[in-house]
C-alpha cells in the first residue's frame, strides 16, 4: 500500500484564524488563572482542528494509556478510569498540585500536553539524541536498544530510538512545522500560538515545557497498520519521554524501568513485524491481549541470561511498574489489563526465561507469542 508523505497527507487548505491582538508581554506580572482564561479565549480550539492524522496521533497516544499525559491529567482531574490510586497518580498529583482548573482548561484546548509527542512522532530523531532530562539514560538505552536488536530474532534494525524532551517548546523552528501540520493553520497563525504557549509556559510551574507532564509518554510507532489516510509516511520509531523516566526514577525504578519501558516498546515493534496486531479491531480486549503480550516479551528479554540478566527481584520491581499503571476500566480501548493480569503475565515470561535448559538458547519472538496466547486465559482469570 503506498505511503502518503506527512506533507501530502497534511497539506490541505489552511484557513486563516483571527487570533485577537497579542497581549502585551509582562514577564514578571504574576500569572493569574483571569490571564489564563484571557489567553484561553484569544486563542483557536486546536483539538477540533486536528487533521485526519493528528487525530490518529492522538488516538496512538491514548491508547498507550501508560503515557498519555492528558489522559492522565484528566485522570486526576476528573477521577476517571481511576483503579485505586497508585504511586505514579500520586506523583502526578503532587507534582501539578499547582496547576489551576484554567490550566488544564487551556491545556486541553490547545492539546498541549501532546504537542512534544506530536514533534517526536512526526520528525524525532531530528540530529544526535540525549535520553533524561539531563541526558543521564545516553548509554543505557543505546545499549538496551541495540541488545534488542540482536535479542529477537524478528528484523528491527530499521527502528530508529528517539528521545522526546520538554525543551522542544523553546524551539520554535522546530514547533512551526509540527503546529502547522497537525491543526491545519497557517505559519503566521502558528507563530503566533507559539509565541503565546512560550510566555504561558514561561511560569515556573511549568519550567518552559520542562514539566514531567508534557513527555509523560513511551511508545513505538509504525505506519504497517495504517490506512492510506492514517499514514505518517515516516519511519518506524520508538520514543522515549523524559518525564515518564523522571517519574520512574522518583519512584526508586530508575534502574530497571528505562530498559523496561524501551523492551515494552521494543516489543510493539515484534507485534508489527509479526503482524500481532493484524487482527485486532482495537476492541479493550485486543488492547488488553496486545498490552499484556508486550509485557510478556519484555519481561522474557529482561529475565534471560542473553537479555538483560536482571535479578528476579529487579524484574519484579518492573512488574511492579506495570502494576503501577494496569487500569481497572475494562470499557476503555487503553485497557491494559489488571494489576493481577500484567503482575501474572511478568511472572510466567520469567519462568519461561528461566526454565531447565533456556540458558543461552533464545525462543523466536513467534514462540513466545505463541506460548504466550496460550496462556493467556489462565492469566486472565482472577479478574476475568
Ligand atoms: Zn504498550
Amino acid at each position: 500500500m503506498r505511503r502518503r508523505t506527512v506533507t501530502s497527507a497534511l497539506a490541505l487548505a489552511v484557513p486563516a484564524l483571527l487570533l485577537g491582538a497579542p497581549a502585551l508581554a509582562e514577564p514578571s506580572a504574576a500569572w493569574t488563572p483571569e490571564r489564563t482564561r484571557e489567553l484561553a479565549g484569544r486563542l483557536p480550539d486546536l483539538r477540533s482542528r486536528r487533521t485526519a492524522a493528528g487525530a490518529r496521533m492522538a488516538a496512538l497516544v491514548a491508547a498507550e494509556g501508560r503515557v498519555s499525559a492528558s489522559g492522565l491529567a484528566r485522570a486526576i482531574d476528573g477521577g476517571q478510569y481511576a483503579c485505586g490510586p497508585t504511586r505514579m497518580r500520586d506523583y502526578i498529583t503532587e507534582s501539578t498540585k499547582d496547576w489551576t482548573a484554567e490550566d488544564f482548561d487551556l491545556m486541553d484546548q490547545l492539546g498541549l500536553l501532546d504537542w512534544p509527542t506530536y514533534h517526536a512522532l512526526l520528525f524525532a530523531p531530528d540530529g544526535p539524541q540525549t535520553y533524561g532530562i539531563d541526558g543521564e539514560y545516553g548509554k543505557e538505552l543505546t545499549k538496551t536498544f541495540r541488545r534488542l536488536q540482536g535479542f529477537w530474532d524478528v528484523d528491527g534494525s530499521d527502528i530508529l530510538l528517539a528521545a522526546m524532551h520538554g525543551s522542544i517548546f523553546a524551539d520554535t523552528e522546530a514547533l512551526v512545522p509540527m503546529v502547522t501540520l497537525v491543526f491545519e493553520i497557517s505559519e503566521a497563525d502558528a507563530r503566533e500560538i507559539i509565541a503565546a504557549v512560550q510566555e504561558y509556559l514561561a511560569q515556573p510551574k511549568f519550567d518552559g515545557g520542562r514539566h514531567p507532564l508534557f513527555t509523560f509518554n513511551a511508545f513505538a510507532y509504525s505506519d504497517r497498520d495504517a490506512g492510506p489516510d492514517e499514514a505518517l509516511g515516516v519511519p518506524d520509531k520508538i520514543i522515549m519521554g523524559d518525564g515518564i523516566l523522571q517519574c520512574m526514577e522518583n519512584l526508586g525504578l530508575g534502574d530497571v524501568a528505562p530498559r523496561g519501558i524501551l523492551a515494552h516498546e521494543y516489543g510493539h515493534q515484534v507485534q508489527y513485524r509479526l503482524g500481532l496486531f493484524a487482527e485486532h479491531a482495537g476492541t479493550p480486549e485486543a488492547t488488553r491481549e496486545t498490552e499484556l503480550e508486550a509485557d510478556a516479551l519484555a519481561g522474557y528479554y529482561l529475565s534471560h541470561p542473553r537479555g538483560e540478566r536482571l535479578r528476579a527481584q529487579r524484574v519484579d520491581a518492573f512488574i511492579r511498574t506495570d502494576y503501577e499503571v494496569g487500569d481497572c476500566s475494562f470499557a476503555s480501548n487503553g485497557h491494559h489489563g489488571t494489576p493481577n493480569q500484567r503482575a501474572a503475565t511478568g511472572t510466567w515470561a520469567e519462568e519461561l526465561a528461566d526454565a531447565k535448559g533456556a540458558k543461552g538458547h533464545v525462543l523466536t519472538a513467534r514462540e513466545v507469542s505463541d506460548a504466550f496466547r496460550a496462556e493467556l486465559p489462565e492469566i486472565l482469570t482472577p479478574d476475568a
